[in-house]
This record gives C-alpha cells, structure tokens and sequence, in this order.
C-alpha cells in the first residue's frame, strides 16, 4: 500500500486544493480522526502564529514562509522599496509608482502632488487604496486634490495612466511566483499566470467608472459588460498567459526583454525581504505578483499577493490555476520522509521539531499540550540521538558528520544495537550501493515505509526513482527541507553555510548529477496528474546545490547563474552582488539580437531558462556569455 499524505486546510478551503491532493491519492485532515500534528501539508489563507513555525515537525509544511508580510502589505512593500531605493539607486527600483502612505506621509505627497501640478499640468492622476481592504474594494482615482477624502489608513499612488490596451480594455498580469526557499534563496515562477481585464474600454474622462480602470475580477464580474463579446478580449474578463503571448506576438516588441524585466522585478522585490525573512526550510510559498504593462512595454509591480485566489471562476481559471498547483505540489518534492509521518503515529510516536524551541535566539513561545509530552519522552532521544553522532564523529569527514546530524534531528529514534552493528558502514567513506542502502535501512527501521531495500524492489512507491540510485542517494536530494540548519542552530553552531551539509554530500564521489527525468515524483502521487517536465542535470556546481531548472511549468529564476548560485547560498544573501548579475543580464538581453541561437553546448557549467516565452530558451542562447 503507498504511503499517504495528509493535508490540512484551514476553513476547508480552497477547493482547487483538495481536488488536486485527494486525485493524487492524498487523505484530508480530520481532527475528530487524527491527532492535531498529524499532517504533511497545512494550507492557510491567513498567517501561521509564531508557534506553529516553532513546533513543526520534519514532514509537516507550511505554505507560508515567516514574515513575508513586508512585501504583501501595500504599506510595507512601499516602505521597503522605498529604502531599497535609498540603498541601491532608484534606476534600478523603477517599477513601482511612487506611492505614499497616508496618513503619515501627508505632506510628502501634497508636496509631490503640487511640483506635479506645476510642471507637468493637471493630467497627472492619483490612485488612493485602503491599507485594509483588498480585491479593489474601497480604491478610487482622482486628478484634483479636491476630490481626495480618506477617513482610514491608505496608500496614494501615481496612477499609471497610459497602460497598454487591448481593443482598448485594460489588462494586468498575474504571475504565479513560489519560493521555495529564503535560505537560500530559490525562486520559481510559473509559465502560465492571468490576464484579467477591465470590462469597460478605457476611459480617462470617467475616473469613477471602476469597470474602466480596475482589473479585479472581483469587480469586474458584477459589471454589465463581463459576458459579453467584447472585441477581440471575448466574453469574460481572462486570458490564460499563453493567449497574451500570441498577442505579443503581434506586436512589435522585444518579447524577451519584457519577461526578463518582469522576472527581474519579482526578484528585486523579494531581495527587499529576503535577508530578513527567517529560514524556515519547511515552508514554501506562492505570492501573487500583479503586473501593469504600460504603452511603452514597461512593467509596474501594483502589488504582491499573500494568498492569490485559487478559486474557478472561468475557463482560464481551470486552465491555468490546475496545473499551477500540480506543478507546486511537485516543486515540494514529498519524498520519503514525509511518510515518516505514519511511522511516528503508528509506532514509536517519535516527534520532534525541526526549529528548536530551546535555542535562545528564537522568541520564546508557551509550551504546548505536544511540547509538554514530547519533553517527557526526551529522555530517550537525547541519549540516543548525541550517542550516534558520537559514535560517527571520530573516523567521519566534515560531509558525513554533517549527513549524520542532519538526520540526528529528523529521524525517528535508532535501535543503538543496530547502529553499533552498522558503525562500519556508516564510516566508510566508499560505500557502496548495498551499504548506503543498508545503513539508511538501519537508521530508518527495517520496518520502515523507507526501508530503502523495499524501496528497490518497488514495493514501496514512496520514493522517486532518483532516490533509489546509490550515487544520487544523499540528504539533499531524499529530503525536501534543502536547507536543515535551523536559524538557532547556525547561530550556536557557528556554521555559516546552512547548505555546506548539503553540498558536502553532494561531493560524495560520481553522483553528482542526476539521471535525465530524475526529479519525477515519488509514487505515493497516484491518480491523474500531468507528467513532471523537469530538467537537472547537475545537482552541484563547487560545492553548491543547484536547483532543478524547471519543474513543471514553474522555471526557476532564482538563481540564474554561478555568482547568484554563489551568493544566494553564503551565509547571508549578498544583495549586492545579485544587483550586479541582474544588472548585467538584464543589459545583455536588452542589447542582443533577440534571436534565439541553435542549442549549442556553450560549455557553462550552470544554466537557466528565461521565464516567460513559450518554450523558455536557455539563457546561454540567448545571448553569448562573456
Ligand atoms: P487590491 O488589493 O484591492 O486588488 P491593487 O493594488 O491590486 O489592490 O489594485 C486593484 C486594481 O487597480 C489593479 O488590479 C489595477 O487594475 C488597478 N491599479 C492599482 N494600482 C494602479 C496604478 N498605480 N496604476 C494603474 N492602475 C492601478
């Protein structure tokens, strides 16, 4: 029987979600059923309190990373692209209308609004937006001061008053982003996203008319005009990505320079949190970036999405958001360890989080029901977790100390026999296929669904078949949780790569890169599903461990290259040195001749595809490296 995955929804929703993971063989949470930590996956629309991220357990995951709130509040992503302007230089921070947030900024503004008034006439125009209401409620423009009375907390934006239309409607973009991780950072976005339209032509000389100038299909779906045939748009008020490609097509613009700066712009946004953010290798997350492209091709960022609908409103919607959460379901990579969520309910009821509560450098948090019992059975686990790592110690290299801590914390408790009995293979440092094999069996369990012996002989799905390939067989490649160092603990230990457990691994000898199509999923995703496209070839450029290239539909943009590879997974995130490579890149595309070259081998040891074009070339045909 495969193992299953649970999922946890709050208030039952969204729907899209269930379908997905109860038609991939996934059961829903119940809590009359089960117990309140028996899960994989916890989908919230709304935040996780600061517990929650404390308590996790190493299968359980998050769809929300910790404080993402700074670029998701409208006040707060004004506020940090605000001081990235200050830091960097406003040239490069160009994509977002200058905003204020009112009431403190009062006076900027009006200064702002009379030089304005001054020197470019009266057609300069004003969008106002509660810092409390969203899908367009509450939003209004105005030209003249005089018609601009709040009573709450709003944002003013410049309005960007000359978008581009299509037949003369309105449109902005949603792009689907999912980042994977913030340490390092790893950033996905997905090939198809929505065009969602405005349901009345555009129209400067009637700012009230929101069916006009608004693009939320919250709006636009109560307005006269949303079914019927509008030209060229249609009915509705949506087009899948791909239907906006084949309308840019038709125009004549650099298509690649475009995506490249709106990709550029989803990264240079998630720099502003990204140092801040804590790691918290058990969460991933999918913003909702919405993009305003204006007559000359240049994109604005409005605003970031915390939890972008995922409800089935139109045909476009079924198209698009779909396969946008298979492909994310994928990206997550459940993989053996996530079953070892049955193992600890049905057997040793071993439970342990994965940020460590008792490290002083995480805010303190009331003890739990769980914590309060996974403390009387600490005992147990701290006699043997210390005694494994002890017994390793002496005759292990760095890579295989650090393979053994990574899962001193995540593993179920160890029959210490066993693991005398398997000390020697444990330090071997040329195992071989029988003995990695053997020695995880003896660390997992031998009845465990991750018996890797059963495992080969496929009577346990649960794993993909890379990881049944000795040589790819390593802890970054059998856990999803990339990055295993929690904050404390790299703190206390004063480890400052939280990767170097990983591409030490990796460095392990051949297995370096993955066999073509390794990174399909693991069986326990029965049902119908969309094949995985996928494409890694290498798992570890010096070092340090690349992610797949796409997953899906999802092209990873983050990191594009070897010096953001590089920077992204140094102790800190090197803002400065993605700015550079962005900057160059971006440079680069902008000056070649946007002809996609043949597929040559330019013999760079790390690629990436270009998000948004059909079939995402790789940036190395794009344009020559230097
Ligand atoms: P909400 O969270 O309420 O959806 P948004 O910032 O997304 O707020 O704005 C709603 C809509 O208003 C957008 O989808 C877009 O059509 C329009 N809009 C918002 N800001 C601007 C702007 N600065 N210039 C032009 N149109 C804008």
């Amino acid at each position: 029987m495969a193992a299953s995955l649970v999922f946890r929804l709050q208030d039952r929703g969204p729907e899209l979600l269930r379908e997905v993971l109860l038609e991939r063989g996934w059961e829903e949470y119940d809590e009359e059923e089960r117990e309140e930590e028996d899960w994989n996956l916890y989908w919230r629309s709304t935040a996780f309190r600061s517990s929650e991220y404390h308590n996790l357990l190493p299968w359980q995951r998050l769809n929300h990373h910790p404080k993402t709130v700074g670029i998701t509040r409208k006040d707060c992503l004004a506020r940090n692209l605000r001081r990235m302007r200050a830091t960097v230089g406003s040239s490069l921070y160009d994509f977002s209308p200058t905003t204020f947030i009112l009431p403190n900024d009062y006076t900027r503004f009006l200064a702002e609004y009379n030089k304005l008034r001054l020197t470019r006439g009266p057609s300069i125009y004003w969008i106002c937006k509660p810092l409390d209401l969203s899908r367009g409620r509450g939003i209004f423009i105005f030209e003249d001061i005089k018609h601009f009375v709040y009573d709450c907390s709003v944002i003013v934006q410049r309005y960007v008053s000359n978008p581009l239309l299509i037949s003369g409607y309105k449109f902005d973009l949603r792009i689907y982003v999912c980042v994977k991780s913030f340490h390092p950072l790893t950033v996905y976005i997905h090939q198809e996203g929505l065009v969602r339209f405005a349901t009345e032509k555009y129209n400067l000389s009637s700012l009230n008319n929101l069916y006009s100038h608004l693009t939320n299909t919250s709006i636009n779906k109560f307005g006269p005009f949303y079914k019927t045939e509008k030209e060229q748009v249609g009915p509705g008020c949506k087009w899948t990505m791909s239907k906006f490609r084949h309308f840019l097509n038709s125009q004549d613009v650099n298509q690649l320079l475009l995506w490249q700066r709106i990709s550029n712009i989803v990264t240079l946004t998630l720099l502003t949190i990204a140092p801040s953010v804590p790691s918290c290798p058990n969460c991933v997350e999918l913003f909702g970036f919405d993009i305003l492209i204006d007559v000359k091709f240049k994109p604005w960022l409005l605003e970031v999405n915390y939890s972008p609908a995922l409800t089935l409103d139109c045909p476009a919607d079924i198209t698009v958001k779909k396969g946008l959460i298979s492909d994310l379901i994928d990206l997550m990579n459940y993989t053996f360890i996530d079953s070892l969520r049955q193992r600890a309910y049905q057997g040793q009821g071993y439970k342990q989080p994965c940020f460590n509560v008792n490290q002083h450098v995480l805010p303190k948090v009331k003890e739990t029901k769980f914590q309060k019992r996974r403390n009387r059975n600490q005992s147990s686990q701290t006699q043997t977790l210390p005694l494994l790592k002890t017994l390793c110690k002496p005759e292990i290299n760095q890579s295989q100390h650090a393979f053994v801590s990574n899962y001193n914390r995540h593993l179920p408790p160890v029959d210490l026999n066993k693991i005398y009995a398997a000390r020697g293979r444990i330090i071997n440092t040329t195992a071989t296929k029988i003995q990695t094999d053997k020695t995880l069996n003896l660390i997992l369990g031998s009845h465990s669904r991750t018996n890797v012996s059963v495992v080969n002989r496929q009577k346990c799905p649960a794993l993909a078949p890379w990881q049944i390939d000795n040589r790819s067989l390593h802890m970054s490649e059998v856990t999803n949780h990339g990055n295993t160092e929690t904050e404390a603990e790299t703190e206390l230990s004063g480890e400052t790569d939280v990767s170097s457990s990983i591409h030490d691994i990796s460095q392990r000898g051949p297995g370096l890169r993955r066999p073509a199509g390794s990174w399909k999923l693991p069986d326990i995703h029965s049902g119908n599903h969309r094949p995985v496209r996928t494409s890694m070839e290498k798992t570890a450029l010096n070092g340090h461990r690349i992610p797949p290239l796409r997953v899906g539909d999802f092209i990873r943009t983050f990191p594009f290259n070897t010096a953001t590879l590089r920077a992204s997974q140094s102790h800190k995130l090197d803002v400065k040195i993605v700015i550079q490579q962005l900057q160059r890149l971006t440079g680069q595309l902008a000056t070649s001749d946007m002809e996609v070259k043949e597929n040559k081998d330019v013999g760079e040891d790390f690629d990436s595809l270009l998000w948004g074009p059909r079939d995402p070339p790789l940036l190395s045909q794009c344009f020559k490296p230097t």
